[in-house]
């Protein structure tokens, strides 16, 4: 009947909280697991989504902004075509990891999908999120990869910042102007980010 424990009479307090306690540390490793991509240890969309639209909920209570940034490899595919898929691998998961030990504990940092990584900085306004980025960005363009052949390369990224609540009310119409000013970075030169204040430039 989907039972997997079964507790014999007398029950000991003791013992019954250390069994709960154990199920539940499994099941929070299980949707821990579940919740990250393999190559990047970032959040999946899903769960991002899910974590974006927890923090939203608060900014409305509590009136902070919030904002989000969508930032895409730059020539990625030409990384692969010149490089190999595995290197590119090794791309995305050198970024992953910058990105993961980058900013505070409540900022949100997820794998949009492919070459794309999604982050939201509750409590900051455009301008100090581009400016958080970039310096990621420039940490990043300064990491060399090596292939094995002995040839070694740099990669940059291109960023859009939007910043709720000026920018869009729901999550999807931040995304939507953080992707147009992603688009902005690329058609500007690409290896920058774009935010609110600098989008004619
Ligand atoms: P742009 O600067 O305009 O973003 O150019 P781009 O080459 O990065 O953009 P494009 O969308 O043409 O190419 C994205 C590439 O990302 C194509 C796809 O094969 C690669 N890619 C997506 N996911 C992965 C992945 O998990 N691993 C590797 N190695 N490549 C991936
Ligand atoms: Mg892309
Ligand atoms: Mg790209």
């Amino acid at each position: 009947c989907g039972g997997d424990d079964y507790i014999p009479k007398p029950v000991v307090a003791v013992e019954l909280r250390a069994r709960i306690r154990a199920r539940l540390e499994r099941s929070r490793l299980l949707r821990e697991r579940g919740d990250r991509d393999a190559l990047t240890g970032l959040y999946l969309r899903r769960r991002f989504s899910e974590s974006l639209g927890s923090c939203l909920s608060h900014c409305r209570r509590s009136g902070e902004q919030l904002a989000l940034v969508l930032l895409d490899l730059d020539r990625f595919k030409s990384i692969n075509d010149t490089y190999g898929h595995l290197m590119g691998d090794r791309v995305l998961a050198a970024l992953g990891r910058l990105l993961g030990r980058r900013f505070r504990g409540e900022d949100l940092r997820g794998r949009w999908g492919g070459e794309e990584f999604m982050l939201a900085f509750p409590g900051l306004d455009g301008e100090t999120a581009r400016s958080v980025v970039t310096r990621a960005l420039e940490e990043l363009k300064l990491v060399p990869f090596e292939h094995e052949d002995g040839r070694s390369f740099h990669v940059s990224f291109s960023g859009g910042v939007a910043v709720w609540p000026q920018d869009g009310d729901s999550a999807d119409e931040l995304v939507r102007c953080a992707d147009q000013r992603l688009y902005q970075a690329k058609a500007a030169g690409r290896s920058r980010v774009v935010c609110a204040s600098e989008e004619k430039t």
